[in-house]
Protein backbone atom coordinates (compact mmCIF):
# COMPACT_ATOMS: atom_id res chain seq x y z
CA UNK A 1 0.00 0.00 0.00
CA UNK A 2 1.33 3.77 -0.62
CA UNK A 3 1.42 5.83 1.99
CA UNK A 4 2.76 9.48 1.43
CA UNK A 5 3.88 9.59 5.45
CA UNK A 6 6.25 6.71 4.42
CA UNK A 7 8.11 8.47 1.80
CA UNK A 8 8.12 12.33 2.62
CA UNK A 9 11.21 13.41 3.87
CA UNK A 10 11.53 13.82 7.56
CA UNK A 11 11.82 17.91 7.81
CA UNK A 12 8.80 18.17 5.18
CA UNK A 13 6.79 16.18 7.28
CA UNK A 14 7.83 19.03 10.61
CA UNK A 15 7.88 21.61 8.96
CA UNK A 16 5.46 24.24 9.05
CA UNK A 17 4.90 26.75 5.80
CA UNK A 18 5.18 30.70 5.90
CA UNK A 19 2.26 32.21 6.73
CA UNK A 20 1.41 35.83 5.95
CA UNK A 21 -0.69 38.05 8.03
CA UNK A 22 -3.76 37.96 5.57
CA UNK A 23 -4.04 34.34 6.12
CA UNK A 24 -4.45 34.84 10.03
CA UNK A 25 -6.46 37.77 10.47
CA UNK A 26 -10.32 37.26 10.21
CA UNK A 27 -12.85 39.24 9.18
CA UNK A 28 -12.51 42.14 6.71
CA UNK A 29 -10.40 45.11 6.54
CA UNK A 30 -9.94 48.04 3.81
CA UNK A 31 -6.40 49.03 5.14
CA UNK A 32 -3.54 46.83 4.33
CA UNK A 33 -0.57 47.67 6.45
CA UNK A 34 0.74 44.34 6.95
CA UNK A 35 3.07 42.90 3.66
CA UNK A 36 5.13 46.45 3.53
CA UNK A 37 4.10 46.82 -0.12
CA UNK A 38 4.12 50.51 -1.77
CA UNK A 39 0.50 51.50 -0.93
CA UNK A 40 0.48 54.60 -2.91
CA UNK A 41 0.33 52.46 -6.21
CA UNK A 42 2.24 50.59 -8.81
CA UNK A 43 4.46 52.15 -11.81
CA UNK A 44 3.84 49.05 -13.42
CA UNK A 45 -0.33 48.87 -13.41
CA UNK A 46 -3.41 48.65 -11.14
CA UNK A 47 -3.01 46.08 -8.29
CA UNK A 48 0.35 45.10 -9.22
CA UNK A 49 1.64 46.84 -5.88
CA UNK A 50 0.07 43.96 -3.91
CA UNK A 51 1.14 40.24 -3.41
CA UNK A 52 -0.83 37.88 -5.64
CA UNK A 53 -2.74 35.61 -3.41
CA UNK A 54 -0.62 32.67 -2.44
CA UNK A 55 -3.52 29.93 -2.74
CA UNK A 56 -4.55 30.83 -6.49
CA UNK A 57 -8.20 30.36 -5.45
CA UNK A 58 -10.16 31.74 -8.30
CA UNK A 59 -7.68 30.32 -10.63
CA UNK A 60 -7.79 27.22 -8.83
CA UNK A 61 -11.46 27.10 -8.92
CA UNK A 62 -11.78 27.65 -12.76
CA UNK A 63 -9.04 25.20 -13.62
CA UNK A 64 -11.01 22.27 -11.58
CA UNK A 65 -14.07 22.95 -13.41
CA UNK A 66 -12.39 22.82 -17.23
CA UNK A 67 -10.00 19.82 -15.86
CA UNK A 68 -12.68 17.80 -14.52
CA UNK A 69 -11.26 17.38 -10.62
CA UNK A 70 -11.53 19.36 -7.69
CA UNK A 71 -9.59 22.46 -6.83
CA UNK A 72 -7.57 20.60 -3.77
CA UNK A 73 -6.28 18.27 -6.24
CA UNK A 74 -4.24 21.06 -8.57
CA UNK A 75 -0.89 22.52 -7.58
CA UNK A 76 0.30 25.70 -9.46
CA UNK A 77 3.88 26.36 -10.39
CA UNK A 78 6.19 28.95 -12.45
CA UNK A 79 5.48 26.27 -14.93
CA UNK A 80 5.85 22.52 -14.34
CA UNK A 81 9.46 22.70 -13.53
CA UNK A 82 8.61 24.07 -10.70
CA UNK A 83 6.46 21.17 -9.81
CA UNK A 84 8.87 18.66 -10.63
CA UNK A 85 11.52 20.91 -8.40
CA UNK A 86 9.11 20.83 -5.57
CA UNK A 87 8.41 16.67 -5.82
CA UNK A 88 12.13 16.05 -5.65
CA UNK A 89 12.47 18.50 -2.80
CA UNK A 90 9.09 17.01 -1.12
CA UNK A 91 9.87 12.91 -1.14
CA UNK A 92 14.12 13.09 -1.83
CA UNK A 93 16.47 13.05 0.93
CA UNK A 94 19.90 14.97 -0.44
CA UNK A 95 22.18 12.21 -1.48
CA UNK A 96 20.34 9.01 0.10
CA UNK A 97 17.36 9.11 -2.52
CA UNK A 98 17.06 8.07 -6.08
CA UNK A 99 14.17 8.94 -8.61
CA UNK A 100 14.18 6.70 -11.68
CA UNK A 101 13.79 7.85 -14.93
CA UNK A 102 13.68 6.83 -19.16
CA UNK A 103 15.64 8.19 -21.28
CA UNK A 104 15.59 9.32 -23.74
CA UNK A 105 13.31 12.01 -22.05
CA UNK A 106 12.33 15.82 -20.96
CA UNK A 107 16.06 16.75 -19.20
CA UNK A 108 14.71 18.58 -16.49
CA UNK A 109 13.99 15.71 -14.62
CA UNK A 110 17.92 15.11 -14.71
CA UNK A 111 18.85 18.25 -13.77
CA UNK A 112 16.57 18.91 -11.21
CA UNK A 113 17.94 15.79 -9.76
CA UNK A 114 21.49 16.91 -10.49
CA UNK A 115 20.94 20.35 -8.41
CA UNK A 116 18.75 18.83 -5.38
CA UNK A 117 21.66 15.64 -4.99
CA UNK A 118 19.10 13.19 -5.86
CA UNK A 119 20.68 9.70 -7.36
CA UNK A 120 19.54 9.01 -10.70
CA UNK A 121 18.74 5.39 -12.36
CA UNK A 122 18.01 5.64 -15.71
CA UNK A 123 16.28 2.79 -17.94
CA UNK A 124 16.50 3.38 -21.88
CA UNK A 125 12.86 3.30 -23.45
CA UNK A 126 12.72 0.14 -26.48
CA UNK A 127 13.57 0.79 -29.34
CA UNK A 128 9.70 1.81 -30.22
CA UNK A 129 9.92 4.39 -27.38
CA UNK A 130 7.87 2.44 -24.70
CA UNK A 131 9.02 1.49 -21.44
CA UNK A 132 10.39 -2.25 -20.87
CA UNK A 133 8.46 -3.12 -17.90
CA UNK A 134 9.89 -5.94 -16.49
CA UNK A 135 13.22 -3.68 -16.36
CA UNK A 136 11.76 -0.75 -14.38
CA UNK A 137 10.70 -3.08 -12.05
CA UNK A 138 13.80 -5.05 -11.33
CA UNK A 139 15.35 -1.42 -11.13
CA UNK A 140 13.29 -0.14 -8.00
CA UNK A 141 15.26 0.35 -4.99
CA UNK A 142 14.20 0.65 -1.20
CA UNK A 143 15.65 4.46 -1.89
CA UNK A 144 14.05 5.07 -5.18
CA UNK A 145 11.13 7.85 -4.20
CA UNK A 146 9.82 8.88 -7.32
CA UNK A 147 9.88 7.35 -11.32
CA UNK A 148 9.22 10.27 -14.22
CA UNK A 149 7.18 9.10 -17.68
CA UNK A 150 6.55 11.57 -20.19
CA UNK A 151 3.63 11.05 -21.94
CA UNK A 152 3.58 12.27 -24.71
CA UNK A 153 7.74 11.94 -24.66
CA UNK A 154 9.71 14.61 -25.09
CA UNK A 155 11.87 14.51 -27.30
CA UNK A 156 10.10 11.19 -29.29
CA UNK A 157 6.48 12.02 -29.48
CA UNK A 158 4.68 9.26 -28.97
CA UNK A 159 2.46 8.55 -25.93
CA UNK A 160 3.25 5.92 -23.55
CA UNK A 161 1.22 2.55 -23.35
CA UNK A 162 -1.04 2.94 -20.46
CA UNK A 163 -1.12 -0.75 -19.62
CA UNK A 164 2.62 -0.02 -18.74
CA UNK A 165 2.45 2.84 -16.67
CA UNK A 166 -0.72 1.13 -14.98
CA UNK A 167 1.63 -1.79 -14.05
CA UNK A 168 4.68 0.36 -12.30
CA UNK A 169 1.55 2.63 -10.86
CA UNK A 170 0.32 -0.60 -8.98
CA UNK A 171 3.94 -2.00 -8.41
CA UNK A 172 5.53 0.89 -7.07
CA UNK A 173 5.46 2.47 -3.63
CA UNK A 174 6.64 5.76 -4.61
CA UNK A 175 5.30 8.82 -6.63
CA UNK A 176 4.88 8.16 -10.55
CA UNK A 177 4.63 11.24 -12.42
CA UNK A 178 3.29 11.46 -15.49
CA UNK A 179 4.23 14.39 -17.13
CA UNK A 180 1.50 15.42 -20.12
CA UNK A 181 3.20 18.74 -21.21
CA UNK A 182 1.81 17.72 -24.84
CA UNK A 183 -1.69 15.65 -23.78
CA UNK A 184 -3.78 18.65 -25.55
CA UNK A 185 -2.30 17.74 -29.01
CA UNK A 186 -2.99 13.68 -28.42
CA UNK A 187 -5.18 11.02 -30.02
CA UNK A 188 -5.82 9.77 -26.01
CA UNK A 189 -7.33 10.72 -22.87
CA UNK A 190 -5.65 12.28 -19.98
CA UNK A 191 -4.71 10.42 -16.51
CA UNK A 192 -6.60 13.15 -14.54
CA UNK A 193 -9.78 10.64 -14.67
CA UNK A 194 -7.92 8.06 -12.67
CA UNK A 195 -6.37 9.93 -9.53
CA UNK A 196 -8.87 8.49 -7.56
CA UNK A 197 -7.54 4.90 -8.50
CA UNK A 198 -3.85 5.76 -7.64
CA UNK A 199 -2.52 7.76 -4.42
CA UNK A 200 1.12 7.50 -6.06
CA UNK A 201 0.02 9.18 -8.88
CA UNK A 202 0.85 13.18 -10.06
CA UNK A 203 0.22 14.22 -13.04
CA UNK A 204 1.76 16.96 -14.52
CA UNK A 205 0.37 19.82 -17.17
CA UNK A 206 1.16 22.90 -18.69
CA UNK A 207 0.04 26.28 -19.97
CA UNK A 208 3.29 26.59 -22.12
CA UNK A 209 2.51 24.47 -25.31
CA UNK A 210 -1.30 24.52 -26.15
CA UNK A 211 -2.41 27.09 -24.81
CA UNK A 212 0.06 29.54 -25.94
CA UNK A 213 1.57 30.57 -22.36
CA UNK A 214 5.02 29.38 -22.04
CA UNK A 215 6.02 33.36 -21.75
CA UNK A 216 3.62 33.36 -18.42
CA UNK A 217 5.30 30.50 -16.64
CA UNK A 218 1.90 28.61 -15.52
CA UNK A 219 2.58 24.25 -14.91
CA UNK A 220 0.06 22.11 -12.93
CA UNK A 221 0.28 19.45 -10.77
CA UNK A 222 -2.85 16.85 -10.53
CA UNK A 223 -2.66 15.01 -7.36
CA UNK A 224 -5.00 13.69 -4.22
CA UNK A 225 -5.32 16.68 -1.92
CA UNK A 226 -2.43 14.83 0.67
CA UNK A 227 0.07 15.56 -1.62
CA UNK A 228 -1.21 18.77 -2.95
CA UNK A 229 -1.47 19.96 0.38
CA UNK A 230 2.51 18.91 0.76
CA UNK A 231 3.84 20.96 -2.45
CA UNK A 232 1.65 23.65 -1.45
CA UNK A 233 3.09 24.29 1.72
CA UNK A 234 6.57 23.93 0.74
CA UNK A 235 6.33 26.49 -2.75
CA UNK A 236 7.26 30.17 -2.66
CA UNK A 237 4.26 31.50 -1.17
CA UNK A 238 3.80 33.94 -4.36
CA UNK A 239 4.97 31.62 -7.13
CA UNK A 240 2.48 32.79 -9.21
CA UNK A 241 2.29 35.93 -9.66
CA UNK A 242 -0.39 38.47 -10.47
CA UNK A 243 -0.31 39.04 -14.48
CA UNK A 244 -0.13 35.20 -14.58
CA UNK A 245 -3.16 34.93 -12.65
CA UNK A 246 -5.32 37.26 -14.21
CA UNK A 247 -4.15 36.70 -18.13
CA UNK A 248 -4.90 32.76 -16.98
CA UNK A 249 -8.47 33.57 -15.96
CA UNK A 250 -9.04 35.39 -19.45
CA UNK A 251 -7.72 32.60 -21.33
CA UNK A 252 -9.33 30.10 -19.42
CA UNK A 253 -12.55 31.76 -20.97
CA UNK A 254 -11.60 30.81 -24.71
CA UNK A 255 -11.59 26.90 -25.06
CA UNK A 256 -13.39 27.05 -28.42
CA UNK A 257 -10.27 29.35 -29.29
CA UNK A 258 -7.95 26.49 -27.55
CA UNK A 259 -9.72 24.04 -29.08
CA UNK A 260 -9.07 25.82 -32.77
CA UNK A 261 -5.73 26.39 -32.12
CA UNK A 262 -4.87 22.77 -31.41
CA UNK A 263 -6.84 21.43 -34.26
CA UNK A 264 -4.95 23.40 -36.95
CA UNK A 265 -1.68 22.47 -34.87
CA UNK A 266 -2.52 18.70 -35.13
CA UNK A 267 -3.43 19.13 -39.02
CA UNK A 268 -0.34 21.06 -39.74
CA UNK A 269 1.62 18.06 -38.11
CA UNK A 270 -0.08 15.70 -40.42
CA UNK A 271 0.65 17.42 -43.27
CA UNK A 272 4.31 17.80 -42.07
CA UNK A 273 4.58 13.99 -41.14
CA UNK A 274 3.32 13.39 -45.11
CA UNK A 275 5.68 15.54 -46.59
CA UNK A 276 8.77 14.76 -44.71
CA UNK A 277 9.55 11.17 -45.96
CA UNK A 278 9.73 12.31 -49.82
CA UNK A 279 12.87 14.55 -49.21
CA UNK A 280 15.99 12.49 -50.25
CA UNK A 281 17.65 13.48 -46.77
CA UNK A 282 14.80 12.21 -44.40
CA UNK A 283 15.73 8.32 -43.29
CA UNK A 284 12.56 8.04 -40.92
CA UNK A 285 9.33 10.07 -39.64
CA UNK A 286 8.36 9.15 -35.99
CA UNK A 287 4.28 9.00 -34.99
CA UNK A 288 3.77 12.10 -33.25
CA UNK A 289 1.21 12.68 -30.68
CA UNK A 290 2.42 15.82 -29.50
CA UNK A 291 3.35 19.93 -31.45
CA UNK A 292 7.00 18.41 -32.41
CA UNK A 293 8.12 15.60 -35.02
CA UNK A 294 11.15 13.70 -34.06
CA UNK A 295 12.91 13.11 -37.67
CA UNK A 296 15.97 10.70 -38.27
CA UNK A 297 18.08 12.49 -41.58
CA UNK A 298 21.35 11.11 -43.16
CA UNK A 299 23.37 14.41 -41.84
CA UNK A 300 21.84 15.79 -39.08
CA UNK A 301 24.83 18.16 -37.73
CA UNK A 302 24.63 19.61 -41.47
CA UNK A 303 21.24 19.72 -42.08
CA UNK A 304 20.80 21.63 -38.80
CA UNK A 305 23.55 23.71 -39.28
CA UNK A 306 22.29 24.41 -43.45
CA UNK A 307 18.94 25.25 -41.54
CA UNK A 308 20.47 28.02 -39.01
CA UNK A 309 22.18 29.33 -42.51
CA UNK A 310 18.72 29.98 -43.40
CA UNK A 311 17.37 31.11 -40.26
CA UNK A 312 15.57 28.21 -38.89
CA UNK A 313 16.20 26.96 -35.95
CA UNK A 314 15.73 22.97 -34.69
CA UNK A 315 16.65 21.12 -31.71
CA UNK A 316 19.52 19.15 -32.95
CA UNK A 317 19.14 15.53 -31.00
CA UNK A 318 21.82 13.36 -32.63
CA UNK A 319 24.30 13.36 -29.84
CA UNK A 320 21.05 12.21 -27.40
CA UNK A 321 21.56 8.10 -26.77
CA UNK A 322 18.06 6.50 -28.60
CA UNK A 323 17.91 9.87 -30.79
CA UNK A 324 20.84 9.21 -33.01
CA UNK A 325 20.59 11.49 -36.09
CA UNK A 326 17.60 12.64 -35.03
CA UNK A 327 16.61 16.23 -35.49
CA UNK A 328 13.06 17.60 -33.11
CA UNK A 329 11.42 19.87 -35.20
CA UNK A 330 7.93 22.03 -33.31
CA UNK A 331 4.99 22.29 -35.99
CA UNK A 332 4.83 25.94 -36.67
CA UNK A 333 2.20 28.43 -38.73
CA UNK A 334 1.65 26.81 -42.31
CA UNK A 335 3.87 29.19 -44.03
CA UNK A 336 6.38 28.60 -41.58
CA UNK A 337 6.15 24.67 -41.88
CA UNK A 338 6.01 25.09 -46.10
CA UNK A 339 9.58 27.53 -45.49
CA UNK A 340 11.20 24.13 -42.99
CA UNK A 341 10.00 21.89 -46.04
CA UNK A 342 11.56 23.95 -49.06
CA UNK A 343 14.69 24.63 -46.86
CA UNK A 344 14.95 20.87 -46.31
CA UNK A 345 14.42 19.98 -50.10
CA UNK A 346 17.13 22.36 -50.98
CA UNK A 347 19.56 20.43 -48.83
N1 LIG B 1 7.53 18.70 -19.39
C1 LIG B 1 7.89 18.52 -20.65
C2 LIG B 1 7.79 17.15 -21.22
C3 LIG B 1 8.35 19.58 -21.44
O1 LIG B 1 8.72 19.35 -22.71
C4 LIG B 1 8.42 20.87 -20.87
C5 LIG B 1 8.89 22.08 -21.63
N2 LIG B 1 9.62 21.91 -22.72
C6 LIG B 1 8.05 21.02 -19.54
C7 LIG B 1 7.60 19.92 -18.83
C8 LIG B 1 8.15 22.32 -18.82
O2 LIG B 1 7.14 23.15 -19.11
P1 LIG B 1 6.88 24.52 -18.35
O3 LIG B 1 6.99 25.58 -19.39
O4 LIG B 1 5.50 24.38 -17.80
O5 LIG B 1 7.91 24.67 -17.25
Amino acid sequence: MFNLNDIIRPNVLRMKPYSSARDEFKGTASVFLDANENNLGSLAGENYNRYPDPHQKELKQRIAEIKGVEPDQIFLGNGSDEAIDLLFRMVCRPGQDSMLHLPPTYGMYEVSANLNEVRLDAIQLTADYQIPVEEVLLAIKPETKIIFICSPNNPTGNLIEPESIEDILRAFKGLVVVDEAYIDFASDQSWTNRLQEFPNLVILQTFSKAWGMAGLRLGLAFASAEIISVMDKIKPPYNINEATQELALQALEREEALKDMVEEIVQERELLINALPALATVEHVYPSDANFILVKVKDPNGLYNFLLGKGIVVRNRASLPGCEGCLRISVGTLEENQELLKAIAEF
